[in-house]
């Protein structure tokens, strides 16, 4: 099953994708990659469905990723006595640290680190931004604030506390278990929420080592403040725009949007966008027009992956959001002006090897008309590189290492391939035709771009470029 297209579809799973013959669904309507939300669920619901994905992975023998999203430090407001209250616009409102119910006049938010951080002038959201208080005074365990948007506050409902770097640890004790039970089932990439500066990602990483690829989730205004510091820290990024337009005005989204795409495709890291994509079709069978704008937005500025939340997750349309997905990927891609805001935005090389064979790649796919290029990788770094390039033609990431080509699903363009090792040159040429003909990517008469790095399997050393014309008949499959 080969896909005719660049841009990568995440889909989240939740009740609504659970069985054997959703997932199953979801993968043939162009589902490449899945997200386990660990803000829901219990750790048997998610063992249940990546058995199930494992499973549907070998049924169609293509590699299938799992993304495991940590919730991160959400913070919460604590209980009412009458279980909601109405606060009224321009009246006061006091947070402490005390956990008895609250009621009109003051609430328990048992977070002393929000309060240990808070200054006069600071915003407090509630319940994704619905309700607005300023902070007019505060101390070590309380804030006196007035409500700047009035509404209904209910038990628990989130906070967001946009203005200041909270000093508080990235990971919580449920994500600490939660990451134990995913690197232990083999998720192949971690996502950590709420990433405030560079050094979250490196805590993440110093805790999962190379068991899993890391992805940085941009949520918090000093994340962007921070931007090109966590990209290089992180394996991959998403904009994670519901908690980002809560804690930013909505119409500052769009602009960090593409600032942070742009960063990603410069450094080469893959990037995700996020949220409400196609939120209509959690009960719709078709998307409103401005969501398919909004799809087809992400694919221009050269994402490598859009996802989906809810509308697979819990939705009632979950294979149809994938499909309108798939769909609107390959109009995007089929129309000349995407290649040419792709030329447009293509970043320089960097002065290394690896850059250097990748831009004369993309220069000979433009020249030549070349089928597909075939990348032999240990680590992924060759294929992202050459994905960098955003070439005209598909890539297939060959590597010895199940592990990688998991991952691989989510860089733009790149069909990952299990390869056997690889023995000097002809072996490499002889294995990349057979493995581009054999999956629908070329066949006799076509020309092939081979990129590698000699020694083999000794990441970090992409030094080759040779193009091999196949002859017809010369393949048999
Ligand atoms: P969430 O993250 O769905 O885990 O909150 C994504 C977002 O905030 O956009
Ligand atoms: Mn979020």
């Amino acid at each position: 099953m080969h896909r005719e297209r660049n841009a990568k579809v995440v889909a989240t799973l939740g009740p609504a994708s659970s069985s054997a013959q959703v997932i199953r669904a979801l993968v043939e309507a162009g589902a490449d990659l899945f997200r386990f939300n660990f803000s829901h669920g219990s750790h048997a619901d998610h063992r249940a469905r990546f058995d199930i994905v494992r499973a549907v992975e070998k049924e169609v023998g293509r590699p299938l990723g799992v993304l495991m999203d940590l919730q991160g430090p959400k913070l919460r407001v604590g209980t009412f006595a009458e279980g909601v209250v109405t606060l009224e616009s321009g009246a006061h409102f006091r947070l402490d640290l005390d956990a008895t119910p609250g009621d009109a006049t003051r609430a328990p938010l048992l977070h002393p680190e929000i309060f240990a951080a808070l200054r006069p002038g600071a915003a407090l959201l509630i319940d994704d931004g619905r309700v607005h208080l300023e902070v007019v005074d505060c101390g070590a365990d309380f804030a006196e604030t007035r409500v700047v948007n009035g509404g209904e506050v209910s038990n628990r409902k989130g906070v967001n506390v946009p203005s200041v770097v909270l000093p508080i640890s990235p990971l919580t004790e449920k994500d600490r278990a939660d990451l134990a039970f995913g690197l232990e089932l083999g998720v192949d990439w971690v996502a950590l929420s709420f990433v405030q500066r560079a050094k979250d990602m490196a805590e993440l990483r110093s805790l999962v080592g190379n068991r899993a690829a890391i992805l940085a989730k941009l949520e918090k205004p000093s994340a962007i403040e921070d931007l090109k510091a966590i990209v290089e820290h992180s394996d991959a990024i998403m904009v994670a725009r519901g908690d980002l337009g809560v804690e930013l005005p909505p119409e500052r989204v769009p602009g960090i949007q593409k600032r942070i795409i742009q960063c990603c495709r410069d450094a080469g890291r893959p990037v995700i966008v996020a949220t409400h994509m196609l939120d209509s079709m959690v009960h719709a069978p078709v998307p409103t027009r401005a969501e398919a704008s909004d799809v087809a937005t992400a694919v221009y500025d050269g994402a490598d992956a859009v996802m989906l939340s809810a509308e697979s997750a819990s939705g009632e349309y979950p294979v149809e959001a994938v499909t309108m997905m798939d769909r609107i990927i390959r109009e995007v891609e089929g129309d000349p002006y995407y290649r040419r805001m792709m030329e447009a935005s293509q970043p320089q090389p960097q002065k290394t090897s690896a850059d250097a064979v990748c831009a004369a790649l993309r220069e000979v796919t433009r020249v030549l008309g070349i089928a597909a290029t075939v990348t032999y990788t240990s680590s992924g770094y060759t294929s992202l590189r050459a994905a960098r390039e955003r070439p005209e033609t598909p890539i297939l990431g060959l590597t010895p290492h199940l592990h990688v080509a998991r991952r691989l699903t989510l860089a733009w363009g790149v069909y990952p391939l299990l390869s056997a090792d690889i023995h000097g040159v002809s072996d490499m040429i002889e294995h990349a035709k057979y493995a581009a003909v054999c999956n629908g990517f070329a066949r006799g008469g076509d020309r092939l771009a081979i990129v590698a790095g000699i020694p083999f399997a000794r990441p970090g050393t992409t030094n080759l470029l040779h193009l091999a014309h196949i002859e017809r008949g010369e393949v048999l499959c």
